[in-house]
């Protein structure tokens, strides 16, 4: 064991002489309370940690030690439904043990000792296996099998192989050299776990929001950022994906903005219900919460701890989303070291590697072949808030985040203002997997799904030009068409666009129902265009009452909604072409 002195304390940043043997990121401990930190600098004997709990009352002169050991997970059955601490220590359990603060110094085991899980096992004797090879199942809940894999770099011919009840970190299997494998990995959070190859983002990540899955579609194994001013809607988009959006596992790493709000979610999470299996929702849920009495700097380590344990399923070739409210708070924790560090500023005081190392982060999502002899595909979606201060989108964090993204969904502070939920501006928004996941809407939703798309998109464009000459000359100068565009897009903002989180029948919106919604949106359009120029004049078609019928659109449950909605289309067309006169 590495045992040092500290000689500075400034905040979250420790500064320790004696360190030699000690490696970047090593975890140290500092103190006689033995705070966790990480080593995040080096300089001869010289070691500079940053910890991850409040370092007050700490004195220079008291001990520092460091076992030589990266900062590391454990991976294995239990994550599921637990609430973990940035350092994954168990919430869910040490909140009954202390409260709502936990100690200084606190040591928790991330997966329970004491529990048994049944072991079935998949291979036999003799049979030879490599990395990311299947030893066996565990039911991890009801409805998530989980994978015991053979630890990435490790494999050799099965000597023993074990049946029944046992706890993670009892032998299930031996090799013949010698090696014993438990139900338990684990594995360094600042090293990506390693895949057989990465996939392109070929296939959508179904989040049940219209203006998202039509318009701003993020891939499967993509990154997306919301940013958005304060109270434009950012937790609820991230709570109404992890609700609704189609992945296997979810990760919510909560970096909370104010001091109760980490609080609100672990009260409420609990209690939310998958809407899809009336099951709840924790138990294919993992969070990860920053405390309020944790320092900054515990942010950062929220985050590894969090794709660690992502990638860990994707592993299993489970569609794994990580959510991650706020980044900004991480970029700021960056910002209160480096500044601590005495770096040299980069941008409005940020650290000059913000950018890369958003980047390496984003690195680690994505689709992939697994290790292991069987293919097996999984993906890691990335969707991260960003809270601009004074919802300014050109700060630092922003700008760097937007230059890693995929897909930017822009959350409007006056559309929230003007509650039309969610606020994502459909004109400053964007996605740039739409030609890659076009082929996939193709097959499986419709193949002029990216017609009627990009045309419901002009209209939307064309209004916001259209808009500005109505502020300059007033809606009445506007020629018959130009109003009648105005009309159409009034309807895709209302009846398409607006989407309440929280309604029973809307709160999700499947691709083939969002398609024949928009297709009777476009096609009204279309065929409003065409009666005009044969002379039919604007009011006698807005006579006939089919805006409310679109309004209502949204109601039509799923399994009704194609039929009804190629039937309401069907009657727009017949009845708006019957004011031709000639
Ligand atoms: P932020 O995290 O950006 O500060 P919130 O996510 O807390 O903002 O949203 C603020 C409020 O806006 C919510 O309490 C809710 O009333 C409303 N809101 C946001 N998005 C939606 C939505 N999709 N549907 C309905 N209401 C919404």
């Amino acid at each position: 064991m590495i045992e040092g002195r500290i000689t500075r304390v400034s905040g979250p940043v420790v500064e320790a002489e004696g360190m030699t043997g000690a490696r970047m990121y090593d975890v140290a401990y500092v103190g006689e309370l033995k705070l966790i930190g990480e080593v995040i600098r080096l300089e001869g004997g010289r070691a500079v940690i940053q910890v991850y709990e409040d370092t007050s009352g700490l004195q220079v002169g008291e001990v520092a030690t460091s076992e030589g050991e990266p900062l590391v997970v454990e991976l294995g059955p239990g994550l599921l439904t637990s609430i973990f601490d940035g350092v994954q220590r168990r919430l869910t359990d040490l909140a009954s043990q202390y409260g709502d603060f936990i100690t200084r110094g606190t040591v928790s085991d991330a997966l329970p000792r004491g529990r048994e899980w049944e072991f079935i096992p998949a291979v036999k004797a003799g049979d030879r296996v490599g990395e990311g090879d299947v030893l066996g199942f565990v039911d991890e809940t009801e409805r998530t099998k989980h994978l015991v894999m053979v630890p990435p770099g490790s494999g050799g011919i099965i000597s023993e192989i074990k049946s029944g009840t046992f706890r993670v970190d009892e032998t299930i299997a031996a090799t013949d050299d010698g090696k014993e494998f438990t139900m338990m990995q684990k594995w360094p959070t600042r090293i990506p776990r390693p895949v057989v190859r990465k996939l392109d983002p070929v296939v959508p990540f179904v989040t049940g929001t219209r203006v998202l899955d039509t318009f701003f579609p993020v891939a499967q194994g993509g990154y997306s950022i919301i940013p958005g001013g304060f109270g434009t809607g950012k937790t609820v988009t991230e709570q109404t994906l992890a609700k609704w959006a189609q992945a296997d596992i979810v990760i919510y790493v909560g970096c909370g903005e104010r001091g109760n709000e980490m609080t609100e979610v672990l009260s409420e999470f609990p209690e939310l219900e998958d809407l899809r299996t009336g099951e709840p929702l924790m138990k294919r849920t993992i969070l990860v919460a920053n405390t309020s009495n944790m320092p900054v700097a515990a942010r950062e380590a929220s985050i590894y701890t969090g794709i660690t344990m992502a990638e860990y399923y994707r592993d299993m070739g489970y569609d794994v989303a990580m959510m991650a409210d706020s980044t900004s708070r991480w970029g700021e924790a960056l910002r209160e070291v480096s500044g601590r560090l005495e770096e040299m500023p980069g941008e409005e005081g940020y650290p000059a590697y913000l950018g890369t190392r958003l980047a390496d982060f984003y690195e680690r999502c994505g689709r992939a072949t697994c290790l292991g002899s069987e293919e097996r595909i999984g993906s890691i979606t990335v969707v991260g808030a960003v809270s601009p201060p004074g919802g300014d989108f050109s700060e630092p964090m922003t700008q760097n985040s937007l230059r890693i993204s995929g897909a930017f969904w822009a959350l409007d502070t006056p559309l929230a203002q003007r509650r039309h939920f969610p606020a994502i501006s459909w004109l400053k928004s964007y996605s740039l997997y739409i030609d890659q996941v076009e082929e996939w809407f193709a097959s499986n939703v419709a193949g002029d799904w990216k017609q009627i798309r990009d045309k419901a998109m002009m209209i939307l464009q064309k209004e916001a030009e259209l808009q500005e000459i109505v502020q300059l000359v007033g809606p009445d100068a506007l020629p018959e068409f130009a109003r009648a565009t105005l009309e159409v897009a009034r309807m895709l903002r209302e009846d398409y666009l607006q989407q309440f989180a929280f309604s029973d029948v809307d709160a999700f919106c499947s691709q083939k129902k969002q398609y024949h919604m928009l297709k009777v949106i476009v096609g009204y359009y279309d065929v409003l265009q065409e009666v005009l120029v044969k002379g039919v004049s604007l009011k006698e078609v807005l006579e006939i009452p089919f805006s409310e019928r679109i309004a209502r659109m949204k109601e039509i449950p799923e399994e009704e909604a194609p039929e009804k909605l190629e039937d309401l289309l069907t009657e727009i067309q017949n009845s708006l072409r019957k004011l031709i006169k000639y």
